[in-house]
């Protein structure tokens, strides 16, 4: 298992969000989340990417505890491990679009050239080659979701979370979206969780868990004792 949620529980003030959650995924897996709105699938998500701390249950990553690791170290993993993409407004629009692929990069003191050059291979690999100068407000929304999705993909994150990555954009943009995340994730090994209420989304990944009210279930073992009972 590359990552893994044991018996989370976390709340928003008196509002229970998880509830013993309990989540193992393996390296270059790719597991849908699914679950009505509010059922908790962000604040799980938000949990396994060490952006929130769980009120108790433990948060393992190859080994570690991330739950209780120093926000220095946590910082760190995310920026090296992790990679992420919303459901819209997380590229710069100030910037191109080869600044913002190159932007993880730059920050990570990788040196401009070797930044630019790799955003460059990057937004060929996607057919967004000769976009690199446009600015990102020029953008359709399911280009600017590739153009994130490269971002995303960029540093070689060993774990991609995506929270409704096509929740802003039409079905046939979204699915070309699913279909160069899932596409570059396997070329490339990386594990992937992916919320998401949409089925044709979840079509996508190897496994998907379902999120009713904090607790997760399996829809397999759901259908089988339901079948059984
Ligand atoms: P989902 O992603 O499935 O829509 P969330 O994890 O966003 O669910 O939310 C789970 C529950 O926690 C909901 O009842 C939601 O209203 C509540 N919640 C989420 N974020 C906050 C917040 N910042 N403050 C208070 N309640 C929140
Ligand atoms: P379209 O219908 O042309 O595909 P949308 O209506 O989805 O585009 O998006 C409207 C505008 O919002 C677009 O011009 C785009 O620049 C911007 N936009 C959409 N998604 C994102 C994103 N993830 N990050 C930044 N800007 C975005």
């Amino acid at each position: 298992m590359i990552i893994e949620a044991r018996g989370l529980s976390r709340s928003y003030g008196r509002t229970p969000a998880l509830r013993e959650a309990d989540l193992a995924v393996g390296a270059g897996e790719i597991v849908a989340v699914m679950g009505p709105s509010g059922a908790g699938k962000s604040t799980l998500l938000h949990c396994l990417a060490g952006i929130f701390t769980p009120d108790s249950g433990e948060v393992w990553f190859r080994g570690d505890r991330l739950d209780t690791m120093s926000d220095a170290r946590r910082t760190e993993l995310r920026r090296t491990a992790f990679g992420f993409v919303f459901q819209f407004g997380q590229l710069v629009p100030e910037l191109t679009v080869a600044d913002n692929v190159a932007l993880p990069m730059l920050l990570g003191r990788t040196r401009r050239k070797e930044a630019y050059g790799r955003a460059g291979e990057w937004l060929e690999r996607l057919g967004l080659g000769e976009l690199g100068g446009r600015r990102t407000s020029e953008l359709s929304g399911g280009q600017a979701q590739r153009v994130a999705v490269a971002r995303a993909l960029v540093t070689g994150p060993r774990v991609l979370f995506a929270d409704e990555p096509t929740g802003a954009l039409d079905s046939l943009a979204g699915e070309q979206v699913m279909e160069l995340l899932v596409g570059l994730a396997r070329e490339e090994g990386t594990t992937v969780i992916v919320v998401t209420h949409d089925a044709r989304v979840a079509a996508f990944a190897d496994r998907e868990v379902i999120v009713r009210d904090g607790r997760l279930t399996d829809p397999y073992a759901e259908r089988n004792s339901a079948c059984a009972g």
